[in-house]
């Protein structure tokens, strides 16, 4: 998978300073995923977001493997529209309510006037 990013990131990526915070998050981790304990190659992911990009401390830093990098960051992506989908329900449902309550009171008034 192919990610794009900035070209400031790409500077940090490229950075001595990244390779030993990298070096040292992998070591932190036991050579291993955090995620599911495999060793190996090991991405090493940004799990509070690219704010602090260029002074990330270790501890917002994971070591996960390939596979579990590209789940974490696909996991993030359904979440968000799951998030969306659950919030469209929400809105639809609102706007069932009000329609079924303005039903019940039109038939209620034409019943007590009738
Ligand atoms: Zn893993
Ligand atoms: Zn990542």
């Amino acid at each position: 998978m192919i990610q794009r990013h900035s070209t400031q990131y790409e500077a940090v990526l490229a950075s001595d300073r990244w390779r030993l915070l990298r070096a040292e998050v992998i070591r932190r981790a036991g050579y291993r995923c955090i995620a599911c304990g495999r060793g190996g190659r090991l991405d090493v992911h940004h799990a509070h977001g690219y704010q602090n990009l260029g002074n990330e401390r270790p501890e917002e830093l994971q070591a996960l493997c390939r596979d579990c990098h590209t789940a974490v960051h696909a996991s993030r992506q359904l979440f968000n529209a799951g998030c969306l989908k659950v919030l469209l329900w929400i809105v639809l449902i609102a706007i069932a309510i009000q329609v079924m309550s303005w039903l019940i009171v039109s038939v209620m008034h034409g019943l007590t006037n009738s």
